[in-house]
């Protein structure tokens, strides 16, 4: 599937700046006309990749194993592909890209240009246009769920009379019982994405999630779900343990000590739901090492890990310090970033 330009027949995409379809040939804001095309996706080999022949341009590439949107190398136009996002792969919900390619790299720019040792073409005009948007596929788990908690609370008064102290202990018995509701607990369901960059990643913000349209994957990479939702529940009901617990402690305060005797949660029910959340990607690489640069594409939230060149540290070092305190303060630190 291909969104094409009514006016001039251009590939039309999905503008986070216009909050609307896109012609980037003749400007035209909403002039989309959806063309199905001829799909051919061929027998994968063992790892999953296929040939595919571009609907647009009939050129023939490889489709990676999960792949529902890319573009094509050839014609260079978007092609969502309509077997992987139909079906059991048809995302309920999405947030659709939020900032757009150009505020993206502006953002990367303002805030590693004080990164002295960067090699000269890390912030390049033509390797940061090399920058794609990725949907990662995402299941969100709903969760009704009733926990009961029992616990003991002591209170200490300390007072002074002459020469003793003395120090009263009051017991308090600390008994909860909530019914609490879950909404969308994300765990994200992509092979490619590191789990610890879809960590860091987050927040985002899901009143922002959409009923889906395929509209919104125009103009970037997605990928339809690589693992099954029981699969990776474990993900989820691992945060929903953790909230369920910081809820029940914000209802209790001013104890010295709480001693849990009771702490079960049980859920009632449970709900899981397929969704795409959005980011930006920047492959960056360095003598033949990667460093992949994520912006959170809703939040702006930079992850990533600073390259570094080896002849720039020295030549910066002979200059200015030692060159173990270069290293001590650049090396591979993973570091996330707050954009707005
Ligand atoms: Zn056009
Ligand atoms: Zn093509």
């Amino acid at each position: 599937m291909i969104f094409r330009c009514k006016n001039c027949g251009g590939n039309v995409v999905y503008s986070p700046e216009h909050k609307k379809m896109y012609c980037p040939y003749c400007d035209s804001l909403d002039s989309e006309e959806r063309s199905e095309g001829n799909e051919n996706i061929g027998q994968p080999d063992s790892h999953g990749k296929s040939n595919f022949v571009c609907p647009s341009c009939g050129g023939e590439f490889i489709l990676d194993k999960f792949t529902s949107a890319t573009r094509c190398p050839y014609c260079d136009n978007y092609i969502i592909v309509g077997e992987r996002t139909s079906g059991k792969y048809t995302p309920k919900t999405i947030i659709p890209f939020q900032i757009g390619k150009e505020a993206v790299k502006k953002s990367i720019r303002d805030n590693f240009k004080k990164y002295k040792f960067a090699p000269t073409d890390f912030l390049s005009e033509a390797r940061l246009e090399t920058m794609e948007g990725h949907y990662v596929p995402f299941w969100f788990y709903d969760y009704d769920s009733n926990y009961k908690f029992r616990g003991e609370g002591t209170k200490l008064r300390s007072w002074r009379s002459g020469d003793t102290e003395y120090t009263e202990t009051s017991y308090y018995d600390i008994v909860r019982d909530m019914n609490i509701g879950f909404d969308a607990i994300p765990a994200d369901a992509s092979v490619k994405m590191p789990d610890e960059v879809m960590d860091l990643m987050e927040p985002y913000g899901y009143e922002q999630l959409e009923a889906f349209k395929p509209e919104y994957m125009s103009g970037f990479m997605a990928e339809e779900y690589n693992m099954e939702s029981d699969l990776i529940k474990s993900r989820a009901d691992m945060k929903l343990r953790r909230d369920a617990d910081s809820i029940i402690k914000s209802t209790y305060s001013g104890y010295s000590s709480v001693h849990t005797t009771q702490n079960n949660l049980t859920v009632k029910n449970e709900n899981a739901s397929f969704g795409l959340l959005p980011v930006w990607k920047y492959d960056y690489t360095y003598n033949d090492m990667s460093y992949p640069f994520y912006v959170n594409g809703q939040t702006g939230k930079i992850v990533g890990t600073v390259p570094l060149s080896k002849k720039k540290i020295w030549s910066y070092a002979a200059t200015w310090w030692g060159v173990l305190t270069a290293l001590m303060v650049v090396i591979n630190l993973i570091i996330t970033w707050s954009h707005t």
